[in-house]
């Protein structure tokens, strides 16, 4: 815009400039020298117009372009801040949120909400045989295992080190252990391949599952209480299996 108020400063003062000149002319020839003079001026304010809307054009193109750039890298590490960086699942950070303000949520609700704790067995003496790198590799297999027996509406986080939750809303209890039976068989029932380690024979793995519900009155962090004693009840009942919060009491 200064560009174009100097441009606008510069064509009045010649227009006054050529006003003056006008009333002094005698001549044919003068006025259409004049003539001629003032129709190249304003050429070169169109042609100096048209230049600064190209110049804006592209500069806002190129701010367009930044904006764009900069949400995607937004909407990136959004995505990494929620995620657990090594099976994919969201992660603990985000868990807590997600399920606190839906349980919070439920309150006046009372809807279905089951929440299974997954916990593999013996997974320190896989790590001390064949080495963290396998342990990790065995982890990321769980998990998208894991993923691929639940529906798009449940949500799967990393807890903890070897430990995993899966929110299932709309779930009873009943439907939270059959689930998590479907996972103990469908984990026990793969062979896991060693990423990282001499050992070239596939290997089995379990889990042990703890289920509990939501119920009139509680909060997040009582499901996932009672969700771990079920899944020591399950490790005390010989692991590879799905015990509820019922079984407790
Ligand atoms: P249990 O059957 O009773 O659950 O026994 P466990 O060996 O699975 O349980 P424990 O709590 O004794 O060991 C958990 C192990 O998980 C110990 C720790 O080294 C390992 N671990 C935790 N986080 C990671 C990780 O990110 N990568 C690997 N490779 N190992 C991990
Ligand atoms: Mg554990
Ligand atoms: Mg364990």
């Amino acid at each position: 815009m200064t560009v174009l108020d100097g441009d606008n400063r510069e064509y009045n003062r010649s227009m006054l400039e050529q006003g003056r000149r006008l009333e002094e002319l005698v001549h044919l020839d003068d006025i259409r020298r004049l003539k001629e003079e003032l129709l190249e001026e304003v050429e070169q304010l169109r042609r100096s117009v048209r230049e600064k809307e190209s110049r804006d054009g592209a500069k806002i193109e190129s701010l367009a372009q930044q904006v764009a750039v900069l949400n995607h890298e937004l909407e990136q590490a959004r995505t990494e801040s929620e995620r657990d960086a090594l099976t994919g699942v969201y992660n603990r950070r985000c868990f807590d949120r997600y399920f606190t303000e839906l349980i919070d949520a439920n309150a006046a609700a009372d809807n279905d909400v089951a929440l299974l704790m997954i916990d593999i067995d013996d997974f320190k003496r896989l790590n001390d045989t064949f080495g963290h790198l396998a342990g990790d590799s065995v982890l990321a297999a769980l998990a998208r295992k894991c993923r691929q027996l639940i529906r798009s509406e449940d949500f799967m986080a990393r807890y903890g080190g070897e430990e995993f939750v899966i929110v299932l809303p709309g779930s009873s209890l009943r439907n939270a252990e059959k689930k998590g039976r479907q996972i103990c068989e469908a984990v026990a029932s793969t062979r896991y391949l060693l990423e990282g380690s001499n050992c070239r024979d596939p290997l089995s793995l379990s889990v042990s599952i703890g289920a509990s519900a939501f119920a009139r009155g509680d909060t997040a962090a009582a499901m996932v209480s009672r969700a771990d004693k079920a899944m020591y009840l399950a490790k005390a009942a010989g692991k590879n299996c799905v015990r509820s919060e019922k079984e407790g009491e």
